[in-house]
């Protein structure tokens, strides 16, 4: 079945480049141009993914957001003209998946459409197996492999992995981690969280200066990237 995305966009040439983009790329796709509107067309339409500019002429796109995260969890891809880290901070927070600052590039906001709908479609499956390029996650078994070896993770470690697995493709703030580990072992302490992503990432990484897997968002937070078959 064709992706459904809902394009929530007031700007007219912003508009016509992701017509011709997404048209291209056999996407079915619906527009509005304020955040009202979005909401009657995402009731109505029920998107698999939205594309959100957060200048809009009746609401703040994180409003948007927050309000559709109240029933929808759809992936949400921000595009804005706001470079702020507090902005993209406060966006991914509300919920969004993925943020990309305009002006943009086409091929690269295809690749992240694409990795979000990769994500749907895995957590559908509903697996107890993931992997990704090399690194394999049995979540039944709770072990994590390399190349089929297993690997020795603390708790810690391996929480912080299982998450960021889970959540592939996506930016988690720090916020977001220290809230999902909250109860655990970190109390609120981003340091203590910076310390277990570097012992994770020598673990996983073949150089962990170079992380391939466990992307840092500088001010931000982390990601795991999704590996593309070729990459591996
Ligand atoms: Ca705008």
């Amino acid at each position: 079945m064709k992706t459904n995305i809902l394009v929530v966009e007031d700007d007219n040439a912003i508009r016509n480049l992701l017509t011709t983009a997404l048209s291209a790329f056999g996407y079915k796709f619906c527009y509005a141009s304020n955040g009202a509107e979005a909401i009657k067309t995402a009731v109505s339409t029920q998107p698999d993914l939205f594309i959100i500019d957060l200048g809009l002429p009746d609401m703040d796109g994180t409003e948007l957001i927050r309000k559709l995260r109240t029933w929808t969890n759809n992936p949400i891809i921000v595009l804005s003209a706001r470079n702020e880290i507090s902005d993209k901070i406060q966006a991914l927070d509300t919920g969004a998946e993925d943020y990309l600052t305009k002006p943009f590039n086409v091929e690269e906001l295809m690749a992240r459409i694409r990795a979000a709908i990769r994500k749907i479609n895995y957590n559908n499956k509903s697996s107890n197996i993931f992997t990704n390029g090399k690194l394999r996650i049995d979540y039944a078994a709770n072990c994590a492999f390399i190349d089929n070896v297993e690997i020795h993770l603390t708790p810690m470690e391996y929480k912080l992995l299982w998450l960021l697995s889970r959540n592939v493709g996506k930016i988690l703030t720090y916020n977001n981690i220290l809230k999902e580990l909250w109860l655990s072992d970190f109390h609120g302490d981003t340091q203590s969280l910076r310390v277990c992503m570097a012992t994770l990432r020598k673990k996983i990484e073949e150089n962990s200066s170079k992380p391939l897997y466990l992307q840092t968002h500088v001010g931000i937070g982390y990601r795991m990237v999704r590996i593309s078959d070729d990459n591996t």
